[in-house]
């Protein structure tokens, strides 16, 4: 008989994790090793199911590094009992988690799929059911081969399954809570599971790299927008990077506090990120004389990055190249996990 692919259910928090309390009708999360009370469903699966919970399950605002840290850890401490992990999260933060683990977790070469939902497992009308029923059943996916068919972080939400690190949360109420607006899903939900993208491909051995360092600034442009405000962010012994969200393909006014405060703080030795606030599409520096400026003076391009990836992919940059801006650079330049279209 053949053995039953086995998936480890990591509980971090949110939503998916929770339950009416009969007595206060208000919601609270449910002790998660009761998963197939819940979710009977799960038992008709030909999956052999792991749950591990978070000591202390958070909404996902609270989630930081130091959460990216210990799930990331825990999945390459656990990599060779399972075929696949899911990790349950609240949908608010889900995007900057698996933009994380990607980074955290190269030469990937299982799934680690996070879901959520945006109703409570223990509501009639939950989408957490069939989130995570299909997520389990990704996870525990295999090609002809009998290689897993999804090799890297991702994300599943209302039947469709997304590049984590390309996916951002458009909607706070609808159950089409994500989107990739840059990359096409890797797979579609429907009466059968069609893995229609390509997964991501590496080689190498797993690494965990967990050091990420948020000296990180975000700066999201609009017209009006007072430098006398921001100029204490371009201080380079607090802020080593600054990533500036601009208009369109990549341009910003031509404002001369702008530019003396973005050039000196280039000049000792910041790196700056150029990404788009628009949610499809690219940078292009140097495109129209507004973004040419920062072309000209080392501003670096974030093509079509998601502000999710962006976030994380300078946290790891940093904390990788230690204080060797060329090599952190390097790194920006490049696509690391697919994260980016250079
Ligand atoms: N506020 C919740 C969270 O992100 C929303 C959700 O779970 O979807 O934790």
């Amino acid at each position: 008989m053949a053995i039953n692919p086995q998936v480890l259910i990591i509980y971090t928090g949110g939503t998916i994790g929770m339950v009416n309390d009969p007595l206060t009708g208000s919601l609270t999360a449910f002790d998660f090793g009761d998963v197939y009370k819940h979710i009977p469903e799960l038992g008709r699966l030909h999956v052999e199911l792991t749950t591990y919970a978070f000591p202390h399950p958070v909404d996902s605002s609270e989630i930081n590094p130091e959460w990216w840290k210990e799930m990331a850890t825990l999945v390459y401490s656990r990599y060779n009992e399972f075929d696949g992990f899911v990790i349950l999260h609240g949908s608010d933060t889900m995007a900057f988690s698996a933009s994380a683990l990607s980074f955290m977790l190269q030469g990937l070469k299982k799934p680690v799929i996070f879901t959520g939902s945006q109703l409570p497992i223990g509501t009639i009308r939950t989408d957490g059911k069939e989130n995570l029923i299909t997520a389990i059943e990704i996870a525990a996916a295999k090609d002809e081969t009998g290689d897993p068919t999804i090799r890297e972080v991702a994300i599943y939400f209302e039947y469709s399954l997304y590049r984590g690190n390309r996916t951002s949360k458009v909607s706070a109420s609808s159950f089409e809570a994500f989107r990739s607006p840059n990359l096409r899903p890797l797979a579609v939900a429907g009466v059968h599971i069609d893995y229609t993208g390509e997964t991501f491909k590496t080689s190498g051995e797993l690494e965990l790299f967990t050091d990420f360092d948020p000296s990180v600034a975000l700066i999201k442009f609009f017209p009006g927008i007072s430098w006398e405000i921001y100029a204490s962010i371009f201080n380079i012994q607090k802020t080593k990077a600054i990533i500036l969200e601009t208009y369109g393909s990549g341009n910003a006014p031509s404002d001369r506090h702008f530019h003396e405060l973005l050039l000196s703080y280039l000049q000792s030795g910041g790196i700056v990120l150029n990404i788009t606030q628009c949610s499809t599409g690219r940078v292009e520096q140097g495109k129209y004389e507004t973004s040419s400026f920062f072309e000209k003076n080392g501003v670096l391009s974030g093509y079509d990055l998601t502000t999710e990836a962006a976030v994380t992919k300078m946290m790891y940059a940093l904390g990788k190249s230690a204080g060797n801006t060329t090599f952190a650079k390097e790194i920006l330049q490049k696509s690391v996990c697919g994260e980016v279209t250079c």
